[in-house]
């Protein structure tokens, strides 16, 4: 798994996502062909890399990306991107996890970040899909009814934008009988390829230099700066690296309680009917939990069915079974969807014990930061993980390093 590289090597996705139509590639980047001198070098053209790079540029500093494969490849590409603040674990069994002071700034702080990311796109211009959206948080095996009444008002409580439906509201808004919800304000969804390739474009054209095919094999890292040697003798020399590797993790890091498992999603065919009226991003109080959201172009996203399987062998040969498992649930759910799958995929997704990410400055390697936005709710991790690297640049403390660090 590690062969001669700096991170391990996977296969991050297998199918076609309904982001990256066959053939579909964007041509970003070159390959590097002499050895580069920066600021900041970051290793990873995925969503993390990419808000990290835009942090970096903010912050006045000179930017190379180096990435193995392309641009928005990797796991982003397959990414069913429902941009959430609510987290894999509810807020009240959080707090009994790691105290209400810690949970509570980890969903504030989730909150803050799909804000920040909506501000980002209105200001760049990017165009991405990206459309405001309720959820609606349905009962399941980790939170029945009244758990989730008790999650509604844990969440209100702190200030969150959270309250319970009952049967016939949730009706109303999402088409879905279901006892009841947790209806929240201030989610997101997004086109995870063209959000990704328009922040990539847009730190191009602000002097960020992006190469692929370029595999970092080795990082050396000294208090005076830190090397990084690709293939053929070329070297990157930066005072400042991120490693935004997404499930392919470094060697320097030794995460404790993350583990990769993998994960299923599919597209239907555009729907000639109406969908549900409010177009709500749609998920489960269970684990493994069911997800759904519709796209610009009416079809309906559904993904879940995660299992503890890291071999992508063995995950590609799920792929007939969990999708028709997908399509079961969806008609189940929503008897009235045509639930024809035109799009179906599989991917690396990662787990950790609390669902929480681990951002921060890598123990025992000066001048190296990480992310590890493990969970369901990757794409807001990064968000916060950007955040915190442009503070980790400026030498400002963050007020959560705590609650995300990789120690
Ligand atoms: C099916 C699926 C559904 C998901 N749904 C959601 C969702 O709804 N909402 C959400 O927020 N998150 C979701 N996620 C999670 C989210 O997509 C990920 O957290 C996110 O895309 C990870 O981005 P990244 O940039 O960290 O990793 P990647 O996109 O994988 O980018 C990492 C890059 O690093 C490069 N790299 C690795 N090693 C090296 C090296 N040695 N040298 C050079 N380059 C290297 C790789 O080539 C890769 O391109 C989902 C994930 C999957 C798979």
């Amino acid at each position: 798994m590690w062969g001669n590289s700096a991170t391990q090597s996977r296969d991050l996705r297998t199918g076609t996502p309904v982001w990256l139509p066959e053939g579909a590639r964007g041509g970003l980047g070159a390959a590097p062909h002499e050895s580069l001198v920066a600021d900041v070098a970051i290793i990873g053209g995925g969503i993390s890399g990419a808000l990290l790079a835009d942090a970096a540029l903010a912050a006045g500093r000179s930017v190379v990306v180096l990435d193995r494969r392309g641009f928005a490849l990797g796991s982003t590409a397959a990414s069913t991107a429902l941009l959430q603040f609510e987290l894999d674990t509810p807020l009240t069994h959080l707090t009994a996890r790691i105290g209400k002071d810690r949970a509570a700034r980890a969903w504030w702080r989730s909150a803050a970040a799909v804000d920040a990311l909506r501000g980002r796109i209105a200001d760049l211009g990017l165009r991405c899909g990206f459309r405001d959206r309720h959820t609606a948080y349905l009962p399941g095996d980790v939170l029945d009814v009244a758990g989730l009444r008790r999650e509604a008002e844990a969440r209100a409580r702190i200030g969150l934008r959270s309250q319970y439906l009952n049967a016939e509201e949730l009706r109303g808004l999402a088409g879905i009988d279901r006892p009841g919800a947790v209806w929240s304000g201030g989610a997101a969804e997004a086109d995870p390829v063209k959000l990704t390739r328009g922040l990539w474009r847009s730190a191009a054209e602000r002097g960020a230099r992006l190469f692929a095919p370029a595999d970092v094999q080795d990082i050396v890292a000294t208090r005076q700066g830190v090397t990084l040697a690709l293939p053929g003798g070329i070297e990157v020399k930066a005072k400042h690296v991120a490693l935004a590797t997404g499930y392919e993790l470094a060697k320097m890091l030794k995460p404790r309680g993350y583990k990769v498992v993998s994960t299923w999603a599919m597209a239907t065919w555009p729907q000639r009917r109406q969908l549900w009226p409010s177009r709500c991003l749609i998920w489960e109080a269970a684990d493994p939990y069911l997800y759904l959201r519709t796209t610009l172009d009416h079809r309906i996203v559904i993904g879940g069915e995660d299992e503890d399987v890291a071999d992508a062998k063995t995950r590609d040969g799920l792929i007939p079974r969990k999708i028709e498992t997908l399509r079961r649930k969806l008609a189940r759910l929503l008897p009235e969807a045509d639930d024809r799958v035109d799009f179906a995929w599989t991917g690396c997704f990662g787990a950790s014990a609390t669902g929480l990410p681990a951002i921060g400055p890598v123990p025992g390697a000066e001048r190296c930061f990480a992310v590890l936005g493990y969970g369901g709710n990757g794409i807001t991790f990064s968000v916060i993980a950007a955040q915190m690297f442009q503070r980790w640049l400026l030498g400002l403390d963050d007020p959560d390093r705590d609650v995300f660090s990789l120690g």
